[in-house]
């Protein structure tokens, strides 16, 4: 060697430097941390003063009635809590609404809030689901700890799902078991005297935890459904006060054909309408700015794909034959079209004639037959099918079931239920079960090609007209219609009972 001493140098080196660079080392990570936590959104909860600019009031809730009954005593109790306890009432701490989204859950409970004087505090329970164990705790210690400072208060916990989900044994969640825990804690640790009420708002009754729906915590629960055309027509009202609307506009017209849609929707076409006519540069909105609104929400966006001309030609003859056999079975179509709106190519529109929540036996076959027609035309015209009627048949399938397993409407299957849960089914029911849904099915396909070759020059013009115009309305259906008589079943039982194969007199 030559007298160098190579292990001192090393180890001279790594004395010197080491803890330098451990130290520069161990700073990075605290900056990439303090960084993570700051970038994380603080939720905070919503916060709102009775009587303040964002406040809901009662007249801008349309459609709840039952509810609004309902919540009216929660109202009551907030605004005078003397008279329920010298009655010595116990009133309820926890309300739950529940239903599917955009039905008003949160703006009714906004409304109770302002309504009674009462400071509404909201958050989402996801807010709670936090990766470091406890913090979700201390959210939720913190939220009431503040509501209870400034009763009378509500609390208003949405999406309560995220929390409450019913405790697997197998996915054991440790933050989402305190997290319920505290909110649990919560909910028994205030009296009547705190003038705080909870309330809480979830899609998904039967998935929350049963620990949060025993007595004295959410033991009200308040169903919020879709509207029913008479609440469609008052959240109209609601959405077009201010907006200024044109002697054409029929918004009873409009609550007809949106059957099925909820508040947030109705509020978008509203919405949509007022900025057609901004763009339109028209100082009041038009029947034609509620048309395009109703299909732009309705439908997705109105844009148009490129579909090859024997797409189109497919196309036109499964929707004429939609259309066609709507007419057949007596339920006038309202427009058909081929230009592609969200992911459907091409729809058949009704108008509901009048709110139902029972079907017959009959009508439900002759919807089947009708949602069975699109593919029917292909296969009449074409001698092959598509995947375009993946939809329809999948409609179809799930009336089928319902009608054989819920509904007792099988052909030996009549006098009751034989639900997918229902373990004591024996093997032979089963088999009995699926082949009456299956003969259900095949029977309206076979009602539908033999329906539409009988009329099969009728489906002719009608495609043909989808063609050349694309979207035909009601007059220029009916007038395609011409000198075809309906086949109503619905009234006509030996059209059901050929459809079953069936005959009861012999
Ligand atoms: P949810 O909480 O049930 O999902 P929201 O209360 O958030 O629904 O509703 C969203 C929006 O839809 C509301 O802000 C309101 O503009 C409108 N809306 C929903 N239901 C109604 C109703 N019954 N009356 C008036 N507007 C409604
Ligand atoms: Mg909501
Ligand atoms: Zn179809």
């Amino acid at each position: 060697m030559l007298g160098f001493d190579f292990n001192s140098a090393i180890s001279n080196f790594a004395l010197t430097w080491l803890p330098v660079m451990f130290f520069l080392l161990m700073c990075i990570v605290v900056y990439l941390l303090w960084k993570t936590v700051k970038l994380m959104p603080r939720v905070k909860p919503m916060e709102i003063t009775p009587g303040s600019a964002s406040a809901v009031t009662w007249d801008d809730v349309a459609g709840l009635d039952e509810a609004k009954e309902e919540l009216q005593e929660i109202v009551d109790f907030l605004r005078d809590p003397a008279r329920f306890e010298a009655l010595g009432a116990r009133v309820p701490k926890g309300i739950l609404f529940h239903g599917p989204p955009g039905t008003g859950k949160t703006l009714a409970a906004k409304a109770v809030a302002n309504e009674s004087g009462a400071r509404f505090y909201a958050q989402s329970a996801s807010a709670f689901v936090e990766m470091f164990a406890g913090l979700g705790a201390a959210r939720i210690r913190k939220l009431f700890e503040e509501a209870r400072k400034n009763a009378p208060s509500i609390v208003f916990i949405d999406e309560l799902d995220a929390v409450g989900q019913a405790r697997s044994g197998h996915s054991f969640n440790r933050e989402q078991d305190q997290t319920l825990n505290q909110l649990l804690v919560e909910l028994d640790g205030f009296g009547p005297r705190d003038q705080v009420v909870v309330m809480g708002a979830s899609n998904r009754l039967q998935d929350l935890d049963p620990a949060l729906l025993r007595p004295g915590r959410f033991d009200r629960q308040v169903l919020i459904n879709p509207p029913d055309l008479k609440g469609r027509r008052a959240i109209l009202d609601v959405h077009t006060r201010g907006k200024p609307l044109g002697d054409d506009v029929d918004l009873d017209g409009v609550a007809r054909q949106t059957s099925g849609l909820t508040g947030a929707d109705l509020q978008n076409i509203c919405n949509e309408a007022a900025i057609g006519a901004g763009r339109n540069d028209r100082a009041t909105l038009t029947h034609a700015d509620f048309d395009y609104a109703l299909e732009r929400v309705v439908a997705g966006l109105q844009q148009r794909r490129v579909v090859t001309d024997k797409e189109k030609r497919i196309l036109a003859y499964h929707e004429a034959g939609h259309a066609l056999m709507s007419h057949l079975v007596g339920n006038q179509p309202e427009k058909a079209t081929i230009i592609a709106r969200g992911t459907a190519l091409g729809y058949v529109l009704h108008l509901p004639e009048e709110e139902r929540y029972l079907e017959t036996k009959e009508e439900l076959l002759d919807w089947m037959v009708m949602a069975l027609s699109g593919r029917a035309a292909e296969e009449i015209v074409f001698g092959r099918v598509t995947n375009g009627a993946a939809n329809d048949l999948e409609k179809v399938t799930q009336i089928a079931r319902a009608m054989v397993f819920e509904w007792g409407m099988g052909e030996s299957v009549t006098s009751r239920t034989m639900r997918a849960d229902n373990y004591a089914l024996s093997e032979e029911t089963k088999r009995l079960r699926d082949t009456e849904q299956a003969r259900l099915t095949d029977a309206a396909y076979a009602d539908a090609v033999r329906l539409l070759s009988k009329h099969r020059g009728a489906l002719d013009r009608v495609s043909a007209a989808l063609l050349e115009k694309e979207t035909l309305d009601r007059d220029e259906l009916a007038a395609l219609f011409a000198g075809v008589e309906p086949e109503s079943r619905s009234s006509d039982s030996v059209g059901v009972v050929r459809a079953l194969g069936v005959d009861p007199t012999g």
